[in-house]
């Protein structure tokens, strides 16, 4: 199982395009991270101010099909993920990203929700409905329910305060629709590493999930969550303190 995640800095103003499509960074991404072993592939992206995804159960080549008969936008930002299923069978629907709110959020997750039943029950009655049998749909729609009741509206601390009632063992990716220049990730007992590029930020389960576009990456704790835009990162714990990444060099020939 295995996450990428991707924020570029979009069109200059000369109009030249994207150095690098969201899509191409995440799918290649995943291809490297595919020894890791999965059941379902999927991928999500802004373009024009809406999310759009793709999702597949199977090898990465049934997720690729998928794109190239229906493509998505052209994006600087997105989130892939390939799934090793544990709640819920490795189906197309249960397969990540999962989709929230009315298309406003999108999450991925590798990991468990140790404590999802109760979740689900508590925003059953909130209103949210479930389309998946996964723990990760829920996890998303308790991003969206508190991100909601932010007079901030702010996605890092949604993300936050919904970390702080999660248990279990996660990494998961948060995309919302508002802020289609940042990916939050957060991550307990689970891997997660930082990539830092010109204009591009990534993430990864491990450093092969960009390996082919930077070599500077940086090593963040457990219970933290980063913030990435296209030229910045930021990590803070679950108490919303600042914490320090360490910054190093990968010592990985890509082509091996
Ligand atoms: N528990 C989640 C699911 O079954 C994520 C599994 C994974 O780590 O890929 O969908």
């Amino acid at each position: 199982c295995g996450i990428v995640g991707y924020v570029g800095l979009g069109p200059t103003p000369d109009g030249k395009k994207f150095d690098h499509d969201a899509y191409d960074v995440i799918i290649e991404g995943l291809r490297r991270l595919e020894y890791r072993g999965y059941d379902s592939a999927g991928i999500a992206v802004i373009g024009d101010g809406e999310i759009e995804y793709r999702k597949k159960a199977g090898k990465l080549v049934n997720l690729e099909n998928e794109v190239e008969a229906s493509p998505l936008s052209t994006s600087q930002i997105g989130i892939g993920h390939t799934r090793w299923a544990t709640h819920g069978g490795p189906t197309d629907g249960n397969a990540h990203p999962h989709v929230v709110d009315g298309g406003k959020l999108a999450v991925v997750h590798n990991g468990i929700i140790e404590n999802f039943a109760e979740l689900r029950a508590e925003l059953l009655e909130e209103g949210f409905e479930f389309r998946s049998e996964t723990d990760t749909e829920v996890s998303g729609a308790l991003i969206a329910s508190i991100y909601n009741k932010l007079d901030s509206k702010n996605l890092t601390e949604a993300v936050r305060l919904a970390s702080r009632r999660l248990e279990g063992a996660f990494t998961i990716l948060a995309m919302h629709v508002d802020h289609p220049d940042r990916v939050v990730a957060t991550r307990r007992n689970s891997p997660l590493v930082i990539g830092l590029g010109e204009n591009e930020n990534f993430l990864g389960s491990d450093v092969s999930g960009f390996i082919d576009y930077t070599k500077s990456a940086v090593e963040m704790g457990q219970d933290q969550l980063v913030t990435i835009t296209a030229t910045d990162y930021s990590i803070i714990d679950f108490d919303g303190k600042p914490a320090e990444g360490k910054p190093y060099t990968i010592e990985w020939d890509a082509a091996a």
